[in-house]
């Protein structure tokens, strides 16, 4: 832990904004950091000096224009370190990559400022829930691209950490962001409905003219992001989830069948396979100890039935699944929280989410951190070929057998070409954390070896700690960092 007087004039400016904002917006011990809080992943607490809760955007400005004043007068302050919901579990949820920081709380805004079910779009602040927008949506012919984590997590902290719903990684979604820049000033970023120069009729066009803003803003720490513009998507008019039951020996065919008939169209969205210990975690049926896929086939009711015959056909040609079943014919049995899941989130919804949740922490959204079991994440890409799945699936076993911790992976196939491999660590917190996280380090160097990277990062795992922030491309975002936020009022994130 820091000494406290290194922060002298830390009392000062947050004495200020308990005046501005109001004393129950400001958390703070003058002297000391504040007692540490708990987390899901058991990550060393950083120190965290005060949390700030603001109530609007006119309170995010004053806390980030007070902070630039006072370090542009030469005052040594802890850099901001924004969340939306916080529940960003297995990656560190709230703690910061690396202390001290004042941490601001966003969830207090949580206005849904626009709903445009025609346009197909909304306007979200950092707390609305994914819970809350997907369920204005129902029944109309616009979805949300929902996670298969709490309904009670942020579409916008999500979004901002790039990731990934049901139908395809969250930054897809993105059309624009209002961002409070570290001087307190505020921009609107890419596609922003109602500012003058766009609205309704006006293609959206998240990307602007010239050098593109918008992902200057996700997975950064170069502001606060007070609300971002999200797609709706189109519902489709018929959908089916189709599960099909394979075995281990068989692994490599059966995902580069997948790969086959997701590049011709026959699937939709994300293809998920589970495996038999993310399946027992999560809550699914049973995998014969091997793995089950879910594949969305939808369109219109004629192409939604050709699609599906098509598939079903291709799919016992091959003679590679053991249990092909349909939701169209064969509701999942209820005890089968993880089809449930998967089924329902592909229609947009999170219905069935925190059932899952309580199946993989033991615990409800609001209690995960303090009393649920422990999880970590370890997300890479990987190239969707049966060949690299294999090799991942391989180190996995590795570190089972080197820490006595069972990963759990789920294969997320985005496209015809990436896979998002989700790799769980379920661990008991009072025996286990010193081997879970051995386990996770493991990942992080074996794939590293493998050249399979992962795409977001734990507080943990910061790109500055992993080394892996060298070249020009990062000296780059350095000089941009430098030229955004010149007095270090953000604190460096898990990707700086
Ligand atoms: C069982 C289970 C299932 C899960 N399934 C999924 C899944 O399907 N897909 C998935 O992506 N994740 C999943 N997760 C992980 C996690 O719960 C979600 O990613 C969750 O949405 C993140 O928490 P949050 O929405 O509260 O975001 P936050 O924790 O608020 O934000 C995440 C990060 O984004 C940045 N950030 C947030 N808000 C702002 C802001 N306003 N300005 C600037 N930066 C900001 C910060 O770096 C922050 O740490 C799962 C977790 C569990 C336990």
């Amino acid at each position: 832990m820091q000494d406290p007087s290194l922060y002298p004039d830390l009392k000062a400016v947050l004495e200020e904004l308990q005046q501005a904002l109001g004393a129950e917006r400001v958390r703070h011990d003058a002297a000391a950091p504040l007692p540490p809080d708990p987390n899901v992943s058991a990550f060393a607490p950083r120190d965290t000096r005060a949390v700030l809760r603001p109530g609007s955007v006119a309170d995010v400005r004053a806390l980030a224009g007070a902070f630039h004043q006072a370090k542009a007068a030469g005052a040594g302050l802890p850099g901001l370190q924004p969340v939306s919901t916080g529940r960003n579990w297995g990656l560190g949820s709230k703690e910061p990559a690396a202390g001290p920081v004042v941490r601001v709380e966003l969830d207090g805004l949580d206005a849904l400022r626009a709903l445009d079910t025609e346009a197909g779009y909304a306007v979200v602040e950092p707390g609305v829930t994914q819970k809350e927008l997907s369920e204005l949506l129902a029944g109309t012919d616009r979805m949300l691209n929902v996670t298969a984590s709490s309904g009670h997590t942020s579409v916008l902290g999500n979004t901002v950490d790039r990731g990934v719903g049901l139908r395809h990684q969250r930054t897809q979604d993105l059309l624009g962001l209002e961002v409070v820049l570290p001087d307190g000033a505020i921009a609107h970023i890419g596609w922003w409905p109602g500012d003058g120069v766009h609205g309704k009729g006006d293609g959206f066009n998240p990307l602007g003219l010239g050098p593109s803003l918008l992902h200057l803003f996700t997975q950064s720490d170069l502001g606060i992001v007070t609300a971002a513009v999200v797609r709706l998507l189109p519902r489709p008019r018929r959908q089916s989830t189709v599960r099909a039951g394979f075995h281990r020996e068989t692994l490599h065919q059966a995902v580069d069948a997948l790969r086959t008939w997701k590049a011709n169209g026959l699937i939709a969205g994300v293809i998920k396979v589970y495996d038999t210990a993310s399946t027992a975690t999560y809550g699914g049926g049973d995998t014969a100890g091997g793995y089950v896929a879910h594949l969305s086939v939808e369109g219109t009711e004629r192409s939604a039935a050709a699609l599906k015959s098509a598939l079903l056909a291709e799919m016992a040609e091959t003679g590679l699944f053991t249990s092909v079943s349909s939701s169209d014919e064969e509701a999942p049995a209820d005890e089968d929280v993880v089809a449930h899941v998967v089924h329902a989130a592909y229609r947009g919804s999170v219905a069935h989410n925190e059932r899952m949740l309580a199946s993989a922490t033991g615990a409800a959204a609001e209690r995960v951190d303090a009393d649920g079991n422990g999880w970590l994440f370890f997300l890479p890409f990987l190239p969707f070929d049966g060949a690299s799945v294999v090799r991942a699936l391989d180190i996995l076993d590795r570190i089972h057998l080197a820490t006595g911790i069972r990963p759990g992976s789920t294969v997320n196939a985005l496209d015809a070409d990436v896979i998002d491999l989700v790799v769980s660590f379920p661990f008991d917190r009072a025996t286990q954390t010193e081997a879970a996280h051995r386990a996770l380090d493991l990942a992080h160097l074996w794939f590293g070896e493998a050249g399979l990277r992962p795409y977001r990062l734990d507080s943990g795992h910061a790109r500055a700690v992993t080394g892996t922030a060298g070249g020009a491309e990062a000296a780059l975002q350095r000089a941009l960092r430098e030229a955004v936020d010149p007095y270090g009022v953000m604190a460096a994130g898990r990707y700086a």
